[in-house]
Order: C-alpha cells, then sequence, then structure tokens
C-alpha cells in the first residue's frame, strides 16, 4: 500500500483553503477509484505560516471532520521555505507531494505525477510554467534575468519557471530533510540533492483566491538568497575586480611618472581625480558589501536557530 502526503504551506489563506480542499478531495476520489482504493492513502499536512486571519481555524475544522488532513501552525511567519520544511519533517508518506494552497499548482496534475514514479524510473516530479501570463511584465522580466544570472554563475542548476509543486519519493524527501540549513532556497535544494526528476509543464493559472504573498522586496530576498545558498561566485568577483583595479593603478602610475618626467608636473586634473576616487571607492563598498552578504549568511548559520516553531499542531505532544 502506498501513502501519499501533500504539504500544504499556507499563510493568511482562509479563503483559499476550502476551494482547495474541495478541489483536493476530487482529486484524491478519482485517484482512489482509479487504483484500488486499498492500495492507496493520502494525507494532508496544512502549514500555517504564522497567519493572522482565519486559517488555522479552518484548518481545525478540516481536522475534526476528516482524519487524512493534519495540521501544523508556527508561533509566527516563519516563510514559505520554513513551512515547506515542517511539513516535509512531518510527513509519513512514501511520496510527498508540495503544494500551494491557492489552485496555482494544479491538483489534477497529481494522478499523473504518481503514475510516473510508479511506473518509470524517477525519482521526483517536478512542474514549471509554460508561461507566465497574469504577472506583471517587470516581474517576469526580473525574475527571468534572475534565472539566467544564477544559472550562470552557480553549478546547481535552478531552473526558470520552475514552481515548488512536485512529488518526490521518500529517498529524495529525506535527502532534502538533511540539508537543515536555515537560509533555504528549495528551488535549489531540490536541484542539488540531484536525484533523477522528470518535468511537467502546465500553463499558469490565477490565483484561485486572496492575493499573492510575494511583494518585489520579498523577491529580492529570496533572489539573493538563491545566489548566496547556491554559489560563491560573487566572492570570487571581488577578487577579480580588485586585481583589475590594482594592474589599472600601476599602469597609470607609469603613465604619470613618464608624462611628469617629459611635460614637467601643472597642478591640474582634479575632475578626475574625484571621480576615480568616487569610483573605486563605490567599488570597495561594493566589494564589502559582497562579503558582508555571505558573512551575515555565515552568521545566522552559525547560531542554529530553529528553521520554525510551532504553537499548535493537530497532534498532542508533537514537538520540533
Ligand atoms: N506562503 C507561506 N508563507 C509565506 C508566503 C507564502 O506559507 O510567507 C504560502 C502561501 O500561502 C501559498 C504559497 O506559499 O500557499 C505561495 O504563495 P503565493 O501564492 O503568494 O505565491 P505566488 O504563487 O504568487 O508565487
Ligand atoms: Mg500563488
Amino acid at each position: 500500500m502506498d501513502k501519499i502526503t501533500v504539504v500544504v504551506p499556507c499563510w493568511n489563506e482562509d479563503e483559499a483553503i476550502p476551494i482547495y480542499y474541495e478541489e483536493m478531495n476530487r482529486v484524491i476520489k478519482a485517484m482512489e477509484q482509479e487504483t484500488e482504493k486499498e492500495e492507496l492513502e493520502f494525507e494532508l499536512i496544512f502549514v500555517d505560516d504564522g497567519s493572522t486571519d482565519g486559517t488555522l481555524r479552518i484548518m481545525k475544522e478540516i481536522n475534526r471532520k476528516d482524519d487524512r488532513c493534519r495540521y501544523l501552525s508556527f508561533s509566527r511567519n516563519f516563510g514559505k521555505e520554513a513551512a515547506i520544511y515542517a511539513g516535509l519533517k512531518a510527513s509519513r508518506g512514501d511520496y510527498v507531494a508540495v503544494m500551494d494552497v491557492d489552485l496555482q499548482d494544479p491538483p489534477r496534475l497529481l494522478p499523473e505525477m504518481y503514475r510516473i514514479l510508479k511506473e518509470e524510473d524517477f525519482d521526483s516530479v517536478a512542474t514549471k510554467r509554460s508561461t507566465r501570463t497574469g504577472e506583471p511584465r517587470i516581474r517576469s522580466f526580473l525574475s527571468k534575468s534572475f534565472y539566467k544570472f544564477v544559472n550562470k554563475i552557480s553549478k546547481t542548476e535552478i531552473v526558470n519557471g520552475a514552481r515548488d509543486y512536485r512529488l518526490m519519493n521518500r529517498k529524495m524527501v529525506d535527502a532534502v530533510l538533511d540539508m537543515s540549513e536555515y537560509n533555504r532556497f528549495s528551488k535549489g535544494i531540490f536541484g542539488w540533492v540531484g536525484f533523477r526528476t522528470k518535468w511537467l509543464e502546465f500553463e499558469n493559472v490565477e490565483r484561485s483566491a486572496g492575493e499573492t504573498k510575494w511583494s518585489l522586496k520579498k523577491l529580492f530576498c529570496y533572489s539573493m538568497e538563491g545566489i548566496t545558498g547556491f554559489s560563491v561566485a560573487p566572492l570570487s568577483l571581488a577578487s577579480i575586480v580588485g586585481v583589475c583595479f590594482c594592474l589599472l593603478s600601476f599602469l597609470l602610475i607609469l603613465l604619470i611618472v613618464v608624462r611628469t618626467l617629459i611635460w614637467g608636473d601643472p597642478v591640474s586634473g582634479w575632475p578626475s581625480l574625484a571621480c576615480i576616487i568616487f569610483l573605486v571607492s563605490g567599488v570597495q563598498l561594493l566589494c564589502t558589501g559582497i562579503v558582508g552578504q555571505y558573512l551575515s549568511k555565515t552568521y545566522l548559520e552559525t547560531k542554529h536557530r530553529p528553521i520554525f516553531i510551532l504553537r499548535d499542531s493537530s497532534e498532542e505532544g508533537e514537538k520540533r
């Protein structure tokens, strides 16, 4: 008998959860009918990421009437990455899916994903959007540039348009859980652990209810997480720029000495001097900033703070 766990991170989603639950039920019924009922078991783990609306109440209601549905509730908003980690950790299934609650990760793909893992030689089935319709242009553009950039400087492949929506077998889930880093970037982690992944494409769909939780600022911080988490190229960039500037300054010194010997030394050229000072100090600050980015991540990592803190959960006594 196979058990499929579905991890659903939710942050202020009281409108979306009932719609999701209904849709998911439909998919589960269809899957159970397709296979023999006794062969397939489902478990839904709703993770309340410190919501301030009725999210937790709705999760409790669902848990009361459907014992396949469990919930975890954080003490504050820890972010989607932490919610995914908590859900994976609590999962008991042989196969585990991560799915958004807003139906932008269509549950109807689940039967196909399960079939692929059962019949073909893959460890996970991941999804990506073939289009980005319904998304602001500037956001699409920035996302595309980010993926181009990060793939250039990182050895881990981070697929453009990839969703966090995927179904994994137990081996891969355990590998992901072994990566217990504090600064989490799932798209990179899924790539880093390796395993054989099949990609499914689907058309972007609009949110079922509520609003996106990602502001440009949040996306920017998220992309920094991706860069610093999976590449140290920016650090080398700092040294390369440093070497270039040193070489340049040697050449300039030579030039000025020769020029002074030939034409004497009339005092002039302060504007160029001011520009050079601005340029060089700018580059220095930039490089210090890059080092600072990595240092701050290291700092947080060495504190070994918990990735999430539970305030409530469907299992009594379940603690981190
Ligand atoms: N989410 C979360 N914590 C956060 C932000 C988002 O658990 O801090 C959840 C959210 O409830 C949703 C999923 O992550 O189920 C994806 O969020 P959203 O739909 O806002 O992102 P988008 O689809 O726009 O990328
Ligand atoms: Mg969404």
